[in-house]
């Protein structure tokens, strides 16, 4: 039983905590690894986006710089078709961060030739990450590039504006090509700059992308391999726990079917021995044999009745629930005393009691089993060959626990019967009693948690003494 318990009062960590860390961790590791592929999908659109942004530019570039030359009015309307793609752009951006999402941004990225399916993703980018170092950077590299884009829109209306009334010289065209050229080489700058931060940026995410993933993993299969040791413990645990209930209930099944074959064999005995009496006495005509028969009867009908008795103890000390009260030991030996003053020799027999402790509390039931048991065998097993035959009853505290001490000058116990008498159906001397005795004694001191020790030499006598904790629940 103990051994039981002390398998109980093995702690194991609570399994529930490793799986809602598993919970919580794979939550996280989808939300991270959901947020992050938007970033990185709308990261993509940019870039994507800058490169419309770079040819329109470009393209506008180089039709204003043939319309310059060859004043093909069809190169100024391509000139002014290129130029609405940075424009849109510009117009978006400038939205955004004014009033944020709304349809005239979204309208900017779409003449800025931007898809449509990546319309939300690169609002949202914008809305939410603006003030975020990389993508700062690179909205600023962009506003940069917008005012380019305006100096070259004044450039091609001066342009436009000096060939619509006739009045352009060599020398302008020369200022003018010169001036689209230093705009292009900015903004080629302002261009590269804006998808290398952008590069960089997604590099930055994919790498803390990868090190969140290994550390949830990480932290996924730890939870999982721990949650499995435990587990498995409890497991052996719980095999370790049914294997010792198993061997109790062998042990007790074991003792259950020594009990009921002796009960059944002792129940008859002094029966048997009844019948044969009253045979035998039925026969009989002398008077002093008649006498001599009936006492041998009532011998064995006492015995049947301490037996009886002893059975009925038993079955109490293992039933009843422990009752803890007040319980005073004078009484309960002089209880005691007075209802075992009816055996052989009782009388004879000078009592003396020194009771340091008499009120305790303790379980009456399995005090009243102890000590009634420890003073009858105390009277049965006494030394009629001794001048003087006595028992001293004490009670002491001592080292926590209240002890009870039955000391008699009898017949003693030899050293090899000493090993045997707490056990079942054990007595040396059968006609005295059932040899269930001691045995109910020791169970019941061990139920009120406290143990039992004797002293007896042959011939000079025997002291047995029973230690139960002064105080309960330590
Ligand atoms: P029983 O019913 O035979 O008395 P117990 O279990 O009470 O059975 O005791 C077992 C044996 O221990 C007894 O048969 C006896 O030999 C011995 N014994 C117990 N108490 C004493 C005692 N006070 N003095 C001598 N022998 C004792």
């Amino acid at each position: 039983m103990y051994k039981v318990q002390s398998l109980k009062n093995l702690r194991l960590p609570n399994v529930f905590i490793l799986i809602l860390i598993v919970f919580i961790s794979c939550a996280l590791l989808i939300f991270i690894n959901f947020f992050t592929i938007k970033i990185l999908s709308a990261n993509r659109a940019y870039i994507n986006g800058e490169s419309h942004y770079s040819k329109g530019q470009k393209d506008a570039s180089r039709h204003l710089i043939t319309y310059l030359y060859n004043k093909d009015p069809n190169q100024w309307k391509l000139y002014n078709e290129e130029l609405k793609v940075p424009m849109g752009d510009g117009i978006a951006r400038k939205t955004l961060l004014k009033v944020g999402d709304n349809e005239i941004a979204r309208q900017g990225f779409l003449t800025g030739r931007n898809h449509s399916d990546d319309l939300n993703d690169i609002v949202w980018l914008f809305v939410n990450f603006k003030k975020v170092p990389f993508l700062a950077k690179a909205i600023h590299e962009w506003e940069q590039g917008d005012n380019l884009i305006d100096e070259l829109f004044i450039i091609g209306t001066q342009i436009n504006a000096k060939i619509q009334f006739n009045s352009l010289t060599a020398d302008d065209q020369k200022k003018f090509l010169h001036q689209i050229s230093t705009i292009s080489d900015r903004l080629t700058i302002n261009e590269r700059n804006f998808s290398n931060t952008l590069g960089e940026g997604t590099r930055k995410i994919k790498t803390l992308l990868t090190i969140t993933n290994i550390i949830f993993i990480l932290i996924i299969v730890l939870s999982v391999c721990s949650y499995y040791s435990i587990m498995v413990k409890r497991l052996t645990i719980s095999k370790k726990e049914i294997e010792v209930k198993n061997e109790n209930l062998i042990l007790v099944n074991h003792e259950l079917d020594r009990f009921v074959y002796s009960a059944s064999h002792d129940l008859r005995s002094p029966i048997t021995s009844l019948k044969g009496l009253i045979e035998i006495t039925q026969l009989e005509d002398d008077i002093d044999q008649i006498k001599n028969y009936l006492q041998l009867m009532h011998k064995s009908l006492t015995k049947q009745d301490q037996f009886i008795s002893d059975i009925i103890d038993y079955s109490k000390n293992k039933r009843k629930q422990i009752v803890m009260e007040p319980v005073s030991l004078r009484e309960l030996f002089n209880e005691a005393i007075s209802q075992l003053m009816h055996i052989e020799n009782a009388n004879k027999i000078t009592f003396t009691q020194e009771l340091l402790v008499d009120e305790i509390e303790s379980d009456s039931l399995r005090l009243k089993i102890i000590i009634s048991n420890l003073l009858s065998n105390a009277i049965k097993y006494a030394d009629n060959n001794k001048k003087e035959m006595f028992i001293s009853i004490k009670s002491y505290i001592l080292d926590g626990f209240n002890k009870i001490e039955v000391t008699d000058n009898g017949i003693g116990i030899n050293d090899e019967c000493k090993e045997h008498i707490f056990e079942m159906y054990y007595g040396t001397n059968k006609n005295k009693g059932s040899g269930l005795g001691l045995y109910i004694v020791k169970e019941a001191v061990e139920n009120i948690k406290g143990n039992i020790s004797v002293f007896s030499e042959s011939n000079i006598g025997s002291k047995f003494i029973v230690a139960i904790p002064a105080y309960y629940g330590i």
